[in-house]
């Protein structure tokens, strides 16, 4: 079973995903991990990949889909991939149901995660955590104690930081992003009939079990 788990983002992709390798011990396959594992290695591809990116260029279709294709064709984990990320537009869809049909394999489904945008514009842009402990807060839906400090006992009344991406401003163009490019996506995946729609403004445990109900199916 291959799965793409679709959303944008700060939809808990990455949250979900995770509980997906634990219970199911599938594969997480994010394009992230695939090009920094890469580039801690010594193949040529490793150079070209960092002469591309210290000149602030985006790393082509052609890569990435050659880096997925070593994964598909790895016996390892091959038909048990959680796609996390990935595809982010119609070529690279296309490219990828090529290389699984050359594989012998498919997608079973797309867990499509659906939450209301203005809840992702909160989810990110109030977004902190403590400078000492890391342990996140949301200054909207967890909101840290008195006066905005982290309350554990290890590092009482510790200062909170924010990642300088995480504004409304950067949400908002990540947003725009994902309709103009991404989202045409699920059209293509709906016309296969593979699309299952999860509600993704439920808590992170009834998610989790939205999507273990839809693969139990498979
Ligand atoms: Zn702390």
């Amino acid at each position: 079973m291959n799965l793409i788990i679709f959303g944008p983002p700060g939809a808990g992709k990455g949250t979900q995903s995770s509980f997906l390798v634990k219970r199911k011990k599938m594969f997480q396959l994010s394009t992230g991990d695939l090009l920094r594992n890469e580039l801690s290695s010594a193949s040529d591809l490793s150079r070209k990949l960092k002469e591309i990116m210290d000149s602030g260029k985006l790393v082509s279709d052609d890569i990435i889909n050659d880096l997925i294709e070593k994964k598909i064709s790895d016996p390892e984990i091959k038909n048990n991939i959680i796609f996390d990320g990935f595809p982010r537009n119609i070529d690279q869809a296309k490219s990828l149901d090529k290389m699984l049909y050359k594989y012998k394999q498919k997608i079973s489904k797309v867990i499509n995660l659906e939450v209301d945008y203005s809840i992702l514009i909160k989810r990110i842009s109030g977004r902190v955590s403590c400078s000492i402990c890391k342990k996140p807060f949301n200054e909207y839906f967890d909101p840290p104690g008195k006066d905005t400090y982290c309350t554990s006992k290890e590092c009482f009344r510790r200062e909170l930081v924010k990642r300088s991406d995480d504004n409304e401003n950067t949400v908002t163009s990540r947003l725009k992003t994902y309709d103009e490019q991404t989202l045409p996506i699920l059209k293509y995946y709906r016309y296969k009939g593979i699309v299952k729609d999860v509600d993704a403004m439920k808590s992170i445990n009834e998610v989790t079990d939205q999507i273990s109900g839809i693969i139990s199916d498979i």
